[in-house]
């Protein structure tokens, strides 16, 4: 029997894919909603879970890299690392703490809008990247990485529900800062089509910027948030289970 994923048109693969995960975004607002403001260790948790899911990814992008070309990968993660502090640096976001909720600069809301977004982008290289692989992976990743946003956007619209923001206008901001994701996964999957001789870079380089944002801007929050040992239990289960489910296929 024919595999549905497999008939899809590539790239309308990736691009329905990075959308549903753009669009799972909205359902981030839906404890805010019906629990109101969110005690700081459920932020803590939110965090930890999605930098399970997004290591749980990095690390499966790391099993399907050759075995010739793990130098490559290893300069694409550090050209990812440069990219990520470098893109914060120049928009001015660096260290910016991403779950404060009695922040009252002006700025800030602006400033997490931006900060949301950069992340997402490289979450996009990653999907497309994982998608030139093979489809079946590409969309395991893009699950992941769906449901990762989830918790994500549950942080980003608690700290826009404290600032006024409405339930549905919440909702909206939260798929918009993944839209790029949409973009970014079908740009990479396209340019890695027409140039394989990027791919190992490509994997290294979604491997080092998922794991520096991980490392950067989600981690050291919690830590902070809810007990050391919750939240590193917590994003150990994320990332096995991404590891155990998805990591295998190919
Ligand atoms: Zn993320």
């Amino acid at each position: 029997m024919l595999c549905p994923v497999t008939q899809l048109d590539p790239v309308l693969a990736v691009l329905l894919a990075s959308s549903a995960a753009a669009f799972v975004a909205a359902l981030g607002v839906v404890p805010q909603a019906l629990m109101g403001r969110l005690a700081t260790p459920v932020l803590g948790w939110g965090n930890a879970l999605a930098s399970g899911l997004m290591l749980g990814v990095a690390y499966s992008l790391t099993t399907v890299q050759p075995d010739g070309e793990v130098l490559m990968g290893a300069g694409g993660a550090v050209v990812g690392m440069l990219f990520v502090r470098i893109t914060h640096v120049f928009s001015g976001v660096e260290d910016l703490d991403l779950n404060e909720l009695g922040e009252l600069d002006p700025a800030y809301g602006y400033q997490l809008f931006v900060v949301n977004t950069l992340h997402a982008a490289y979450e996009g290289v990653a999907i497309g990247v994982a998608m030139i692989v093979s489809l079946p992976f590409g969309l395991a990743m893009a699950v992941a990485l769906a449901v990762h946003n989830i918790p994500e956007a549950m942080i980003f619209t608690a700290v826009l529900r404290e600032r006024g923001v409405k339930v549905l206008h919440a909702a909206v901001l939260a798929v918009a800062t993944n839209l790029n994701q949409v973009l970014l996964a079908v740009v990479t999957y396209s340019v890695l089509a027409a140039l394989p001789v990027l791919r190992p870079w490509a994997l290294g380089f979604a491997f080092g910027s998922l794991v520096y944002l991980v490392l950067d801007e989600l981690l050291p929050e919690s830590y902070r948030q809810a007990g050391h040992t919750s939240i590193a239990l917590v994003t150990l289960v994320a990332m096995g289970i991404v590891v155990a489910l998805g990591g295998g296929i190919m």
